[in-house]
């Protein structure tokens, strides 16, 4: 069992250091955790040239093998699974304690910690929001799936990448609740989207207008804080030309996921389906890896 004390200068295996892990990471290193770091693109570790602190690694085992904690960022579910089976299990020291920041189905989460339990391994979900700009600032969201032990042996760890860190309840929690905020994401992108692209066509200013909707019924955080319509919110994929961020393919994946989820819980999506509509249509149009909120562009470019 590691110690809230002992966390605090943790060894750490991180796996996956792309839009998000990367800054993650970098958090983690700025915190003066011992940070081993891994990526199957070694791209994706120029990041870390400047970074003094950060122990590169080229086979995945090696950051596996002496952490107290080790932290994934990848993909989806079928990249978690290979990795835990290949790498993380038959490495990993017993008690260490794996948490699964990758959004991914909640059933292979459960699979993927029940596995860890009979190793002796420890093994939370624990999903984020806050968006690259968050992973950078430090100011996550965790939602978090696992025995509260783990839970509370991880928080210290959590806390230097986020600032709300919540245990959602057993296995899969932090999975289930980010699943439905990402589906209420995609739908109130799309619908600032069209608000923003009418508006537009309509005339308006379009500072103006987000001003407006900003401090009105309609604000949210697409709006305010991640507005699509270029040159509205600095430092956002928008004014980027929708580089970075948070790919059209993965928002897609999410989408899927909830629909995943909602046939199971016999819960009704009509929004959900057709923003996952919206999305595929996106990424079949060779927009799959731009920022999520270019529909704003594509609905422009009707
Ligand atoms: P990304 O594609 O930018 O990064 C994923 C990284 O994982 C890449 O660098 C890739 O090379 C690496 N990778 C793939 N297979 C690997 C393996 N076998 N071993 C080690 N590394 C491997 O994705 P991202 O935007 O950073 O998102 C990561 C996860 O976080 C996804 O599950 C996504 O849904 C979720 N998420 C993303 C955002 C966002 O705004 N980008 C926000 C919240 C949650």
């Amino acid at each position: 069992m590691v110690h809230l004390s002992l966390a605090r200068y943790a060894s750490i295996g991180f796996l996956g250091l792309g839009n998000m892990g990367k800054h993650m990471a970098t958090n983690l290193i700025a915190a003066n955790h011992q940070v081993t770091i891994f990526d199957v693109n070694s791209q994706a570790l120029d990041h870390f040239k400047d970074q003094k602190q950060a122990k590169t690694v080229t086979v995945p085992q090696n950051a596996v093998k002496d952490s107290e904690f080790v932290v994934l960022m990848l993909p989806n579910g079928k990249i978690v699974r290979d990795v835990c089976q290949s790498n993380v299990f038959p490495t990993a020291k017993k008690g260490t304690c794996i948490i699964d920041c990758s959004t991914i189905d909640v059933r292979t989460s459960k699979e993927m910690a029940e596995m860890a339990r009979t190793k002796n391994l420890r093994y939370i979900d624990a999903p984020v929001s806050g968006g690259v700009t968050g992973a950078q600032k430090g100011t996550l969201t965790f939602m978090v799936g696992g025995q509260p032990d783990d839970f509370k042996s991880a928080e210290p760890i959590l806390s230097k990448m986020g600032k709300n860190i919540v245990h959602a309840g057993p296995s899969g929690s932090g999975l289930a609740a980010k699943i439905c905020n990402n589906l209420l994401l995609a739908i109130s992108m799309i619908g600032t989207s069209e608000a923003m692209n009418l508006g537009l066509k309509l005339g308006l200013d379009k500072e103006v207008l987000a001003k407006l909707i900003n401090s009105s019924t309609g604000q949210c955080w697409s709006s305010q804080s991640y507005n699509p319509c270029p040159g509205i919110v600095a430092n956002v994929p928008s004014s980027n030309n929708y580089n970075g961020g948070f790919a059209c393919e993965m928002m897609t994946k999410d989408l899927l996921l909830a629909l995943d989820a909602a046939k199971e819980a016999k819960a009704s999506t009509p929004l959900t389906e057709k923003a996952t509509e919206l999305y595929r249509e996106i990424c079949s149009n060779g927009l799959n890896k731009r920022d999520f909120s270019v529909i704003f562009k594509y609905l422009n470019e009707q």
